[in-house]
């Protein structure tokens, strides 16, 4: 399995995207950022998108793709929980902002197929298994953890923590990115809107280390672009002082 990563802030600028990861080029995690960096022909070999949550930053290019494959033969399934799928089609495919082409567009088919799916109950696509897993956000919020062949990625959604049900899971991801949105500095503002901080992080790590757990590979995203020398320093504190590394994501980087 191989993973890049499209974005991996919490803004678009020209260098820096929205948290997002395209899985062997057919399947995304959220979709926020699946337009502005991939081309035509890329944009159409998706098939399947996962979304963790409701949240603009996870869902803008949706209507996009949506568009962009509207002559393919075969509408994009667009996996999410029932709320984050209202949602969607009552703010962005609401026929007023953007047509809602989970209906189709001018007598066509429908370009995008909403399946609803739930916090814990597993599914197949494609030949992955996905296990949706209950993240700590404002809004209803899953993250997922997709394994193939005895390879498992997990990806914790926007999170404020709850990391545990990622590394106590019966099928443990062996890498897991995850939200470290705010440096400490604004703890406050990361308790609030519930993303995790270097040291919400080190608390997590921690935990889990005392439980006996084996940890993943720790892939920091959704990075704060205004706070970023910030938060990097501050997770290389976390690595000396817990003695374990972090390597943390950028626009394109592949995880095989
Ligand atoms: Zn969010
Ligand atoms: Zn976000």
């Amino acid at each position: 399995m191989q993973v890049r990563v499209l974005g991996a802030h919490n803004l678009e600028t020209k260098e820096t995207h929205h948290t997002c990861f395209l899985v062997d080029g057919v399947m995304a995690i959220d979709a926020g950022s699946l337009a502005s960096t991939l081309g035509a022909d890329e944009q159409h070999r998706i098939s399947t998108v996962l979304l963790t949550h409701l949240h603009f930053d996870h869902v803008r290019d949706l209507p996009t793709l949506g568009l962009a494959t509207i002559d393919e033969p075969t509408a994009v399934d667009v996996f999410a929980e029932q709320r984050t799928l209202d949602s969607i089609r009552a703010h962005l495919l609401d026929g007023d902002i953007y047509p809602d082409l989970t209906r189709g567009l001018n007598e066509g088919p429908p370009s995008l197929r909403f399946r609803t799916i739930a916090a814990g109950e597993p599914l197949r696509v494609l030949g992955y298994d996905i296990d949706p897993v209950r993240a700590d956000h404002p809004v209803p919020t899953v993250g997922y953890i997709v394994s193939s062949g005895g390879t498992r990625v997990g990806f914790s959604g926007d999170t404020g923590g709850k990391l545990m049900s990622f590394f106590t899971h019966e099928r443990a991801p062996q890498v897991l990115f995850v939200d470290v949105t705010f440096p400490d500095r604004l703890a406050e503002r990361a308790r609030r809107s519930k993303h995790l901080t270097p040291s919400t992080l080190e608390r997590e790590l921690t935990e889990a280390l005392g439980a006996g757990v084996k940890l993943p590979r720790i892939v920091p995203v959704h990075r704060n672009l205004a706070a970023e020398a910030e938060i990097l320093k501050e997770l290389a504190a976390v690595e000396s002082s817990l003695g374990i590394e972090l390597e943390p994501g950028y626009e394109d980087m592949v995880v095989a």
